[in-house]
């Protein structure tokens, strides 16, 4: 049987480093490794012209290269590409490419499936397979800028399938492999990671040190009505998440962004706006608006235009920051976080 290597997208540049440097092998040559890697995005060791034979037989002896496999591809008529990837098991999971004008954002999964069975969902009614390794969330983010090329990767949204704190370690390692200036030196600042709200992992993250902005899909201000939609509210209460978040913020220069996806005869009535604002009020954040993309088998109900509108005027006369996600790429179908990542494309 064939000796199952580690990819090499799961270690970081000083992993790497310490277990290739030896006599034989100069540091030079690890940074053209690097380059290679997180500069240039060849996966291919053949066509890494510059490193010795005897150093690239040396690493495909010791990591596999192999990025998530691409088994079909739907484009939307408004350009956003959606992924179906296969990884090394046979699992399958999502991603999107979003470009527009400004930006291309890439909505990334975190897990194969999800435990947190929000009712509102697609995702959420799959379950948790398994959580996908460091390898395999940047091997999407590989993916999608050799994909892109000569166009870049301008942000990037933790908020396809899964909860990423629910795969805590290896998202904060994926986090730091992206953040590194001698890996993928992508800016934090570029980086969302979007949240059910499981308060523990919130101020873990932010005692962590590890930077990237943070996304909470609030989705109801009210306790029992967030109990409804989203069970992680039995085990941590809108207070305890709001604590979570203050906490966040106190160690954060980023503003969070509240997600509140909307559903009609739900959560869009003069009582949820009143406990939306009371919620948000004091403090520094966002509002993404995101109306309710029909699932098949779910009783839900998408708003009208005319409904979100009201809901939206009303909610900006007291917080400006408010975002709406148009309702483009509904045509691909949308189990990867319902495409609520597009809000972002639109934004600075
Ligand atoms: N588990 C994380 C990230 C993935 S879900 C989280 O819950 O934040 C990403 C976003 O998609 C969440 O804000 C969620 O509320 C939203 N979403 C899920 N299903 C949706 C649907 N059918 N229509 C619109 N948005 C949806
Ligand atoms: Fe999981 Fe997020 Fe979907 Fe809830 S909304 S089931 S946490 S992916």
């Amino acid at each position: 049987m064939a000796e199952i290597k580690d990819n090499i997208y799961g270690y970081t540049t000083t992993e790497i480093a310490e277990l290739l440097l030896t006599g034989d092998v100069k540091k030079y040559r690890i940074d053209q490794l690097f380059d290679w890697l997180f500069q240039k995005h060849e996966n291919n060791l053949d066509d890494m012209s510059n490193l010795p034979k005897s150093f690239r037989t040396k690493l495909a002896e010791t990591y596999d290269f192999s990025l998530p496999h691409i088994i079909n591809q739907v484009e939307s008529s408004d350009k956003s590409i959606k992924y179906l990837l296969e990884l090394v098991d046979g699992e399958k999971i999502e991603m999107v490419l979003m470009p527009t004008d400004r930006k291309t954002t890439l909505c990334l999964s975190s897990q194969v499936g999800c435990s947190r069975n929000c009712t509102f969902c697609a995702t959420g009614k799959l379950g948790l397979t398994r959580n996908l390794t460091t390898a395999e969330m940047i091997g999407q983010i590989v993916l999608a800028m050799k994909l892109l090329k000569p166009e870049v990767l301008t942000n990037i949204v933790f908020m396809g399938m899964g909860e990423p704190f629910d795969n805590y370690d290896n998202l904060v390692k994926t986090l730091q492999i992206l953040a590194d200036t001698d890996g993928l030196c992508f800016s934090p600042r570029r980086t969302t990671v979007s949240t059910s709200g499981i308060a523990p992992m919130i101020r873990q993250f932010a005692d962590s040190g590890v930077k990237a902005k943070l996304a909470i899909s609030l989705n109801a201000a009210i306790e029992d009505k967030r109990c409804e939609l989203m069970p992680v509210n039995k085990l941590y209460s809108l207070q305890q998440l709001k604590s979570a978040i203050s906490h966040y913020l106190a160690y954060n220069k980023y503003k969070v962004t509240f997600e509140y996806v909307l559903i009609k005869d739900f959560n869009m009535g003069k009582e949820d706006l009143k406990a939306l604002i009371k919620f948000t009020g004091d403090l520094s954040c966002k509002i993404n608006l995101i109306p309710w993309n029909r699932v098949e088998g779910l009783d839900y109900q998408s708003p009208t235009q005319e409904e979100v509108d009201e809901f939206r005027t009303a909610i900006m006369r007291v917080n400006k920051a408010v975002t709406m996600r148009q309702s483009r790429g509904d045509d691909i179908g949308a189990a990867c976080g319902q495409l609520a990542y597009q809000n972002y494309i639109n934004k600075g």
